[in-house]
């Protein structure tokens, strides 16, 4: 039987991937982001249901609900991406605050509220899968720390879950050059300094992702929740 899968942010980059991957796969597939453009053109190429949702506004979050079907299977929180942040260290405290805040609501208070305003749809068997980040272990300042809050908040929300089947996993990726989000963020030299740090040698891929999400989704994972599954060819620190 077919499952309903929720991809936030899947109209662009890695949520666009995890998006077709299942879609492949024949599951009902529903993509969630701001601009409409995104996600019609994903929906025009494939049989995926587009809703456009905010997901750091609560009350957009209860209008999707409104939407989706009784049965939501895997949840993937992917929407999010790093603010722009106070790069030279010279904004005044207003602005510190706005971008900092951004960066958590961007990231971690938008999965957050997304998993309980979905509660009531999330069915045993099934499993939340946050995008989380390297940047968790490597600073990256609020955004860093918005990814690294995402994985703690997942340890109780792998406890909630866990009586009702349900997993809570966090795919972390590296670095994932074929996304908007990496190229507006790094400079050349940035890049090649950061894949320099890799066993593998090579950036990440967002099907490097899907394929994880894919098996924390499959019925080989059911006993792995509460976890972190770093993706990003064995990244070594590079501060
Ligand atoms: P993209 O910018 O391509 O994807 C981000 C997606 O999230 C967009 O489709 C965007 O659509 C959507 N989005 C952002 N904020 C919101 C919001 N408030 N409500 C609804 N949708 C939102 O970049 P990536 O594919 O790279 O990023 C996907 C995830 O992967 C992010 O969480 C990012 O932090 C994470 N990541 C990426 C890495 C990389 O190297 N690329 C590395 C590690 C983690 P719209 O603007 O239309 O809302």
């Amino acid at each position: 039987m077919s499952r309903t899968i929720l991809v936030t942010g899947g109209g662009t980059g890695i949520g666009r991937a995890i998006a077709r991957h299942f879609s492949d796969q024949n599951e009902t597939v529903i993509v969630t982001g701001r601009r409409p453009g995104t996600l019609d053109a994903l929906a025009a190429e494939t049989s995926v249901r587009p809703l456009v949702c905010d997901h750091t506004d609560p009350e957009a979050l209860l209008r999707l609900v409104t939407k989706l079907p009784e049965r939501v299977d895997v949840l993937v929180n992917n929407a999010g991406g790093n603010i722009a942040f106070d790069a030279d260290g010279k904004t005044d405290l207003a602005a510190f605050a706005r971008d900092f805040r951004a960066n958590l609501d961007a990231n971690l208070i938008s999965a957050a509220l997304t998993t309980r305003a979905l509660n009531d749809h999330l069915a045993p068997g099934g499993a939340v899968i946050h995008i989380g980040s390297i940047a968790a272990d490597q600073g990256a300042d609020s955004y860093g720390a918005s990814k690294a809050g995402l994985a703690t908040w997942n340890l109780s929300l792998a406890d909630a879950l866990g009586p009702r089947d349900i997993t809570a996993n966090v795919v972390a990726p590296g670095y994932i050059t074929d996304t908007e989000f990496f190229r507006d963020q790094l400079s050349d030299e940035r890049r090649a300094t950061l894949i320099a740090a890799t066993s593998t040698g090579r950036p990440g891929t967002p099907a490097d992702i899907a394929g994880a999400v894919a098996f924390l989704a499959s019925p080989a994972a059911r006993h792995i929740t509460g976890q972190v599954l770093n993706v990003n060819g064995g990244a070594r620190k590079t501060r």
